[in-house]
């Protein structure tokens, strides 16, 4: 179905990017990952499914070196035709004792690094009158947690980035919809997990227990698999005329 397009994933060495950026390789888009640690294992695996393959190491927090990324794609591949805003990090505390640099670090690299990838990708999309743009927000899009401060607040500007890039163009054949996942068992959500262990005493099964209770009442973790699926259904022609959408995939954590 994504024969001839390129789909640009950032934060796509690990967890729900390359989850993302599978799911897309398999209907044939070529790749362009992005992200920090090993880039030749995500690559070889992209690979393994038949897609043609690249990397970019970007830092997304640095807007100048996300616009050399988006001249590599160009040069390696002619344009953008799947942009998946995904890099993200996490860090807890309570508002008042939030580390200033952590919240600079969150905005820069769960909002502002879509926008910048978003305002360089558009025009060759408009110029082709094809183009999607996901947004991996959260759950955390739509409702707040405690202690989540700068990622809450990041997330619901992505959900607001999202909706007005898909107004602006809503005439033509460019989409842009967000993901927003409950809990999905990442390195990002490990480290949640192996927290809450050592503070309360628990097992490393009874922490994910724990923290599925306290909000997902499928007591399930979504899975990177499912996630990359939703991406796919966002690409393909059925999804023409979604636009704007802030889609929970979340085992029912905002239906409370
Ligand atoms: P992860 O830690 O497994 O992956 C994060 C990816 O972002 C990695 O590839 C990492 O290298 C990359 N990254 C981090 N900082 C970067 C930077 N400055 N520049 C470039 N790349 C950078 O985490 P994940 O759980 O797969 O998270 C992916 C996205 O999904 C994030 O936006 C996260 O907020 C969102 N999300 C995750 C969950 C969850 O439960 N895991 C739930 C909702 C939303």
């Amino acid at each position: 179905m994504l024969a001839n397009k390129t789909a640009l994933v950032t934060g796509s060495t690990s967890g729900i990017g390359l989850g993302i950026a599978k799911a897309l390789a398999r209907q044939g888009a070529n790749i362009l990952l992005n992200g920090f640690g090993d880039a030749q294992g995500p690559q070889a695996e992209i690979s393994a499914l038949g897609a043609r393959v690249a990397y970019h190491g970007a830092d997304m927090s640095k807007p100048s070196e996300i616009e050399d990324m988006m001249q590599f794609a160009a040069a390696q591949f002619g344009r953008v035709d799947i942009l998946v805003n995904n890099a993200g990090i996490q860090h807890v505390a309570r508002v008042e004792s939030f580390p200033v640099d952590k919240w600079d670090a969150i905005l820069a690299i769960n909002l502002s690094s879509a926008f910048h990838a978003t305002r360089l990708a558009l025009p060759a999309m408009q110029a082709a009158n094809w183009g999607r743009i996901i947004n991996v927000a959260s759950v955390h899009g739509l409702v707040g947690s405690s202690e989540k401060s700068a990622y809450v607040a990041a997330k619901h500007g992505v959900v607001g980035l999202t909706k007005v890039t898909a107004l602006e163009n809503a005439t033509s054949g460019v989409t842009c919809n967000a993901i927003c996942p409950g809990w999905v068992l990442t390195p990002l959500v490990q480290k949640q997990v192996d927290a809450k262990a050592v503070a309360m005493g628990l097992s490393n099964d009874e922490a994910k227990r724990q923290l599925l209770g306290e909000k997902e009442p499928s007591m399930q973790f979504t899975t990177p698999e499912e996630l990359g699926e939703l991406a796919v259904f966002f690409c393909s022609p059925a999804a023409n005329n979604v636009r704007g959408v802030a889609w929970n995939m979340d085992g029912g954590w905002v239906a409370q």
